[in-house]
């Protein structure tokens, strides 16, 4: 197995770049995967080279083998100028306004945000004294008219967390750059295989690693990757002076699992299509929120921006009681009830937006819930819903 220039390895398809990156057999023994490297203390050897910090790495909290090779498997697929790894997908949200938002500054939040990403923007940013205001995330262009003359950064989320709200990323993008202005994106829905975010002008993308690219729900990891060097090098500096290390065992975990992603996603995309489909035709259902669905609001710019979904949507009950859903969601025995997503097993989870939403509050006929569609026979998941059908009947 020889080693291929850069440039070369640069034109193979994504399948062949993501069994390839951030691996050497030649620099792990002969083995075929990069080696789990512990470590805080790296030795050198002298004193000359230790002054000058002489080293291939230098110390821990710096970065170390297993990371190397996870950040080159993300970068692969992100295309940007280097990626950063986190200890979880949140800290990937959170730390690219540490990094580029200083007190004074303004920043602008869609409000289909990741809900802990806005917790953290209403207490901690607030208090390090940046202003934060959210914005409807069906905005694009006229975002434009929001921004002030502090604003440094909007963050987009796209389709929104539980809500599925598509946005313009480049129509927002566009506006943004000719201001000066960042555009970042939490791409966790799409991951870069689908949403080719750096492309359509974003300039910092995150991805909660927890979900697709670890894949199995047994690792908290994320990722920031930036778009230019300039960016990229800003970004690493508060990585290393934050402390953000990512154990190895994480990171050796989420490259496994990153070898198979395009895989998965590829099971899972029609796997959910087919479901939201299934969903829409019940009477039961009053919609399915899904923007691969040819009736969703935000299809247009999905099927224009988009090469892909994830298995992750939403959908709304006809006028129906609480008590009656739970009677349908409690007796499943497939699904799974809790957050997070992107394993391979399947999940539902009931939501309320409205609790906390700030500029725009959907209108939803009857209760919501987001459903997760993993690697199992569809038949069996369609059976396991069908049978909660019955008992939301019978409840009702
Ligand atoms: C899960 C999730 C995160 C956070 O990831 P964790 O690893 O669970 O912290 C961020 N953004 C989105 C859209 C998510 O769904």
């Amino acid at each position: 197995m020889k080693k291929l220039p850069s440039s070369e390895f640069a034109r193979l398809g994504t399948r062949t770049r993501l069994a390839l990156a951030g691996r050497d057999p030649s620099d792990s023994y002969g083995f075929v995967n990069p080696p789990i490297v512990r470590g805080s203390t790296v030795i050198y050897p002298n004193t000359e080279d230790f002054l000058a910090r002489k080293a291939r790495y230098t110390y821990g909290t710096h970065g170390n083998p297993t990371l190397d090779a996870l950040e080159a498997a993300a970068n692969t697929i992100e295309g940007g100028a280097g990626v950063v790894v986190t200890p979880s997908g949140l800290l990937a949200c959170t730390l690219p306004f540490l990094a580029f938002l200083s007190a004074g500054d303004h920043v602008l939040v869609t409000d289909s945000v990741y809900r802990p990403t806005r917790n953290f923007c209403d207490s901690f940013l607030k208090r390090m004294g940046v202003e934060v205001s959210y914005y409807d995330p069906l905005v694009g262009a006229d975002i434009a008219k929001l921004f002030q003359p502090n604003t440094k950064a909007v963050w987009t989320e796209a389709p929104g967390s539980q809500t599925f709200e598509m946005q313009d990323i480049p129509a927002i993008a566009k506006a943004a750059a000719a201001r000066g202005i960042l555009t970042m994106m939490d791409n966790t829905w799409a991951t870069p295989l689908y949403f080719d975010s750096h492309a359509f002008g974003v300039d910092i993308s995150v991805q909660a690693g927890t979900k697709y690219y670890a894949g199995h729900s047994d690792v908290l990891i994320g990722t920031i990757s930036a778009r230019t060097p300039e960016l990229y090098k800003t970004l690493r500096k508060a990585w290393e002076e934050l402390g953000v290390i990512v154990a190895p065992e994480d990171a050796f975990l989420t490259l496994r699992g990153m070898r198979t992603m395009a895989i998965r996603l590829k099971e899972q995309m029609p796997a959910g299509i087919e479901m939201a489909k299934w969903l829409q035709a019940r009477p039961e259902i009053a919609r399915v929120l899904h923007p691969a669905l040819p009736e969703d609001p935000g299809h247009a710019l999905w099927k224009r921006d988009f090469t892909g979904a994830s298995s992750l949507f939403a959908f709304e009950f006809a006028p129906v009681s609480m008590k009656a859903v739970a009677a349908m969601l409690d007796g499943l025995t497939l699904f799974g009830m809790g957050a997070s997503w992107g394993g391979y097993e399947s999940l539902v989870l009931p939501f309320d937006c409205r609790a906390y939403r700030t500029a725009t509050t959907p209108d939803y006929k009857g209760p919501t819930v987001r459903i997760h569609i993993g690697l199992e026979n569809l038949e069996d998941l369609k059976a396991d819903l069908e049978a909660g059908f019955a008992r939301l009947k019978a409840a009702s």
